[in-house]
C-alpha cells in the first residue's frame, strides 16, 4: 500500500509556528471572546480545545457561557468593545434562520469565523478583497479554508499555474452542502478553477468556471447523475456527512484519489487506503489554525495595519 496518511497535526505546525512567532516578534496580545450559548458537548470541547491551542500561540482566549435570549446583546457589547479582537459564536444556539441573523450580527471587523453576509457572499462571487484599495483581504469561513490549505500542503493547487486558477484540470467532489462548510468550500475550489461536483442529500450539482475558465466567478448548474456517476471522475473526494452511517464505497473511488474527511465521523470505508494516494482522516486542528491566522490579519486591520 503506498497511501500517505497526512494528519492536520502536521499540516497546522507551520502555520501555528508562523502566528506563535508573529505574535512574540510583534509583543502583541490578539484577544478572541468564544459565546457558549448551548450545552452542546461538541461545542464544549471545541472551545477547550480552541483555548488550549490559543494559549500555545500567544493568543488570549476567553469564553462566554451566556443565554441563547442573551446572545444578542452580548455580541453587540463585544462588538463595540475595543479589548476584544475576535468573535466566535458555537453554534447551533437556536437552529435554522435565528442563527443565520445571529452570524450577520457580529462586526465584520471581529468576524474571525467569516459568516457574516459580507464575507459569505464575497466567497461565492469571487470577490477577495473587503475594500476597493485592495488592502484588506476578506475573511474565509474557517473550515472551508482548511480544505483549501490542505490542499495546497499535498500539492493538489499547481503553483506553475496563476494564483487564482491553480485548480484549473482538477475533478474534486466535495459530499456536503451546508452553508457552513459543503457549499463555500464548492465555491471556492471552483473560484480557484476546480470542477466541483457538490453533493448532498437531495442531489448533486457541478460548480465550474465554464470551458477554459473564462468566467470571473463560478456557476452552479443542477445535474442529474448519480454518486456511482460522478465519483470515479474524481481526483480528490472531501467528505463531511455527520453521521458514522454514511461511508463512501473505496470500490467507486478512482485509483490514486486524494480522500480527504472533515466530518467528525469517519465518512471512507476501513480499505480507504488500498485506493488513495493521500488520506487525511480529520481537519479540525488545521480549522483551528485557520481561526488564529484570521484573528491576527483582523487584529491588524482593527490598528490600520494593512497588506500595502
Ligand atoms: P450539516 O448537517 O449542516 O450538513 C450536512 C451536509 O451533509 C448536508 O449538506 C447534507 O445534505 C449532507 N448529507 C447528509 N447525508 C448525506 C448523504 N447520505 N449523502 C450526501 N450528502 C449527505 O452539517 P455541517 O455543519 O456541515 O457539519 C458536517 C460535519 O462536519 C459534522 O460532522 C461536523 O462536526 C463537521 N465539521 C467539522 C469541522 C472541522 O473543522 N473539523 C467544522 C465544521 C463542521
Amino acid at each position: 500500500m503506498s497511501c500517505k496518511t497526512i494528519l492536520a497535526s502536521k499540516v497546522s505546525a507551520s502555520f501555528r509556528n508562523q502566528i506563535k512567532e508573529d505574535i512574540k516578534e510583534r509583543n502583541i496580545k490578539p484577544k478572541l471572546v468564544g459565546f457558549l450559548a448551548n450545552e452542546d458537548p461538541a461545542a464544549m470541547k471545541y472551545a477547550e480545545w480552541t483555548s488550549k491551542t490559543c494559549a500555545e500561540t500567544g493568543v488570549e482566549f476567553e469564553l462566554r457561557k451566556v443565554t441563547k435570549l442573551e446572545l444578542e446583546g452580548k455580541i453587540t457589547e463585544a462588538n463595540e468593545d475595543k479589548s476584544v479582537n475576535g468573535i466566535m459564536v458555537y453554534y447551533p444556539v437556536f437552529g435554522g434562520k435565528q442563527d443565520l441573523y445571529l452570524q450577520s450580527c457580529v462586526s465584520e471587523l471581529k468576524d474571525v469565523e467569516g459568516l457574516c453576509h459580507k464575507f459569505v457572499h464575497n466567497v461565492y462571487h469571487n470577490i477577495r478583497f473587503m475594500d476597493d484599495t485592495e488592502t484588506m483581504k476578506c475573511i474565509i469561513p474557517c473550515t472551508p479554508l482548511a480544505c483549501v490549505k490542505i490542499l495546497e500542503y499535498i500539492g493538489v493547487y499547481n503553483p506553475v499555474i496563476p494564483y487564482g486558477n491553480r485548480l484549473y484540470g482538477r475533478t474534486i467532489a466535495v459530499i456536503n452542502r451546508s452553508e457552513i462548510v459543503g457549499r463555500p468550500l464548492a465555491a471556492m475550489l471552483a473560484n480557484d478553477g476546480a470542477k466541483v461536483f457538490s453533493v448532498d442529500v437531495n442531489g448533486i450539482q457541478v460548480f465550474t468556471r465554464g470551458t477554459g475558465i473564462k468566467l470571473a466567478h463560478h456557476q452552479v448548474e443542477d445535474i442529474d447523475a448519480t454518486v456511482e456517476e460522478i465519483i470515479p471522475q474524481c481526483d480528490v473526494v472531501i467528505t463531511g456527512v455527520p453521521t458514522p452511517k454514511y461511508k463512501m464505497p473505496t470500490s467507486l473511488l478512482k485509483d490514486g484519489v486524494v480522500a480527504i474527511n472533515f466530518s467528525s465521523s469517519a465518512n471512507f470505508e476501513d480499505d480507504i487506503k488500498s485506493k488513495a494516494s493521500i488520506f487525511v482522516p480529520s481537519v479540525g486542528k488545521v480549522t483551528v489554525a485557520m481561526l488564529e491566522r484570521n484573528l491576527l490579519r483582523l487584529h491588524d486591520y482593527q490598528n490600520n495595519l494593512t497588506e500595502k
